[in-house]
């Protein structure tokens, strides 16, 4: 069975970041972020279940998902959200275990940004956390975004804390340093992956 680590961590911890570097070492990324957009591109099957479900009034004038009102019309209503899951969760799923069959690395790595709020354990076998301070996740993620304090304090909280996330944790990679730090950890551990895909 192939090595499959699982990246995850807090809204703006710095996955993104640290995928682009494993990528770098020739490593193949499975995003789940990147899956659960593609799936509802227009044409895509499950856009077509979504509107069957909840109206064409989901769809933006051309024809895309119009994921904010889609947000909407979800969030107050645990019955609509559930149907909604129904949809995209089997086929994120299923897309995820096609691209992991595809990979051509030693190992490869799935980003799972709500990995202990949604728990995906079964497509992983290890679980690296991107760790940092609440206030870099706030200052990055602003920054980044555009986005107001408040808002992004809002997700933070609504998310795993920090303590959570780390006794969760196989390896843990710190980013709470340059750049240069955070690809001296993420050479660490691409080299002790190399070894136990290896075994
Ligand atoms: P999200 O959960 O919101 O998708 P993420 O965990 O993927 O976020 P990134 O997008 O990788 O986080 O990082 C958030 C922002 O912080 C980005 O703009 C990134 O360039 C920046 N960043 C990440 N790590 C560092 C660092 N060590 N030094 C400076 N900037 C950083």
């Amino acid at each position: 069975m192939k090595l499959v680590i699982g990246l995850t961590g807090g809204i703006g911890s710095g996955k993104t970041t640290v995928a682009n570097m494993f990528a770098a070492y020739g490593i193949n990324i499975v995003d789940m972020d990147v899956i659960a957009h593609a799936i509802v591109e227009p044409g895509q099957p499950a856009l077509q279940e979504i509107v069957s479900a909840f109206g064409a009034e989901v769809l933006g004038r051309d024809g895309s998902l119009n994921r904010q009102h889609l947000r909407k019309l979800v969030f107050a209503d645990p019955a609509k959200r559930k149907q909604l899951e129904g949809i995209l969760h089997p086929r994120i799923r299923a897309e995820a275990r096609h691209q992991v069959d595809k990979a051509t690395s030693p190992y490869c790595m799935m980003v799972i940004p709500l990995l202990f709020e949604t728990g995906q354990n079964d497509l992983i076998q290890r679980i690296l956390v991107v760790d940092t301070t609440p206030d870099l996740q706030l200052q990055r993620t602003m920054q980044r975004d555009n986005a107001n304090r408040e808002d992004v304090e809002k997700i933070i909280r609504v998310q795993v804390d920090r303590n959570a996330r780390l006794a969760g944790a196989d390896d843990i990679i710190e980013n709470l340093g340059d750049e240069a730090a955070l690809l001296a950890g993420v050479e660490a551990l691409h080299q002790k992956y190399l070894s136990l895909a290896e075994r």
